[in-house]
């Protein structure tokens, strides 16, 4: 068996994702030596593995990372696949050491190179040791599936919407998609184009006055970019109050909205499901109880940091951080977690500037360290 390597960086960034590659573009910028390490084979896989016909609800302008435009016409929608590729292309266009195929499976505390605190990151048998870390490994971690789902009936075929990738997945019959946010709404409206009877459980978030797509939606878009990066913030008494809405999940129907739903017959019942039947049907919170051979669960996800031993979680399961800067652990930082700082933070739009704070902070901590490491050689000399 080979010896375990070992790498010593000044900061190691977990995840290739917008996240991540914006804090190496930030990092690179800054001349700080850094590695990102990624899970997946292909940088944008993320996006790539999303379903078949995802279409993204920003438009190109508003889905560029900085320093390299979306090759797209500004108003145009690009799909899943043309973000991931868009991604793997930022990442070459500014040459950010990414190491691919390497998925962190720990992370603790090292008194590390210099003796003034540190982190080991392990990857199967690889093992890496940073003096910072910025944990950028997305909001989507763990599908959430209720425990109600066990006791269904076992002939229906039951997958979650982040295994969704098509109708060909589904089984011939009707199809109850539980949940109605962006996804919810997306595979309802696909499986019920797909001849399949279509029924969905769960409230909107509620629903924008117009599509996305529509001509209202183009003029509206300055607005909407407006509020959701300068007024729904941690800033605004406004922003604070959704904040813990939005970091729960689930946002308003953007492009698909209910009335779209009904114009292709899908019946929408706002009840959730809560339980299941003697014969392992699904049965709603009003009591109807629904013969359908699949069911979707468009329930969301929920964080998953396992893997970080340091005792910086809260009981909610997200780390306990100011704008992505966890206090209680000089040198940790976290990306990508829906309202780190403003609505745009779980949005590619709000990837650049968040990371631009962490970036920043990081610097001056690598600055303040380089300092204490040569005015300590200086006193030692002197001594
Ligand atoms: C269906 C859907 C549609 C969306 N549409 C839009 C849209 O239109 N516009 C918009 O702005 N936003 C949209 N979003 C929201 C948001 O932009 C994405 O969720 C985005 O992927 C989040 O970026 P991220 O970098 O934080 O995380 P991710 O994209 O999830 O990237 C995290 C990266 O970390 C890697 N990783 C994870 N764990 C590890 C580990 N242990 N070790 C190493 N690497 C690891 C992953 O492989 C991944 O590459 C959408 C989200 C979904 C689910």
């Amino acid at each position: 068996m080979n010896a375990p390597s070992s790498n010593h960086h000044e900061a190691i960034v977990i995840g290739a994702g917008q996240a991540g590659l914006a804090a190496g573009y930030h990092l690179a910028r800054r001349g700080i030596e850094f590695v990102i390490l990624e899970a997946s084979r292909r940088v944008g896989d993320v996006w790539r593995e999303r379903y078949d016909s995802l279409l993204l609800y920003s438009p190109a302008k508003y889905n560029a990372l900085p320093g390299l435009p979306f090759p797209l016409a500004t108003r145009a929608f690009p799909t899943g696949r043309q973000m991931g590729d868009y991604l793997e292309a930022y990442a070459d266009h500014h040459r950010l050491p990414v190491e691919a195929g390497v998925r962190v499976d720990r992370l603790r505390s090292s008194t590390g190179a210099d003796n003034a605190g540190g982190y080991e990151i392990s990857a199967g048998d690889r093992r890496h040791e940073a003096n910072q870390v910025i944990v950028a490994t997305g909001a989507f971690q763990r599908p959430h599936v209720p425990e109600l789902a066990k006791r269904l009936d076992p002939a229906i075929r039951q997958l979650h919407s982040a295994d969704y990738r098509g109708p060909h997945q589904l089984g011939d019959g009707p199809v109850l998609i539980v949940g109605l946010s962006h996804s919810g709404a997306d595979i309802a409206h696909e499986v019920a184009e797909a001849g399949h009877r279509t029924f969905v459980s769960g409230a909107a978030h509620g629903q924008l006055p117009f599509s996305v797509d529509s001509r209202r939606a183009r003029l509206a878009w300055p607005l909407m970019r407006f509020v959701a990066w300068n007024v729904l913030t941690l800033r605004t008494p406004i922003g604070r109050k959704v904040a813990p809405k939005v970091r729960a999940g689930g946002g308003p129907l953007l492009r698909i909205r209910r009335g779209d739903l009904e114009a292709v017959g899908v019946t929408l019942n706002e009840a959730r499901t809560v339980d299941v039947d003697a014969r392992g049907r699904p049965v709603l919170a009003d009591g109807t109880a629904l013969d359908v051979a699949n069911v979707v669960w468009c329930t969301g996800f929920r964080p998953d940091y396992g893997w970080i031993e340091l005792p910086v979680f809260g009981e909610d399961g997200w780390p306990k951080e100011r704008r992505g800067v966890v206090d209680a652990q000089p040198g940790l930082y976290f990306l990508g977690i829906p309202f780190l700082y403003s609505f745009t933070s779980m949005l590619v739009l709000g990837a650049g500037r968040d990371a631009a704070h962490v970036v920043d902070r990081l610097a001056a901590r690598a600055a303040d360290r380089s300092q204490g490491v040569t005015a300590g050689k200086a006193g030692s000399t002197a001594a």
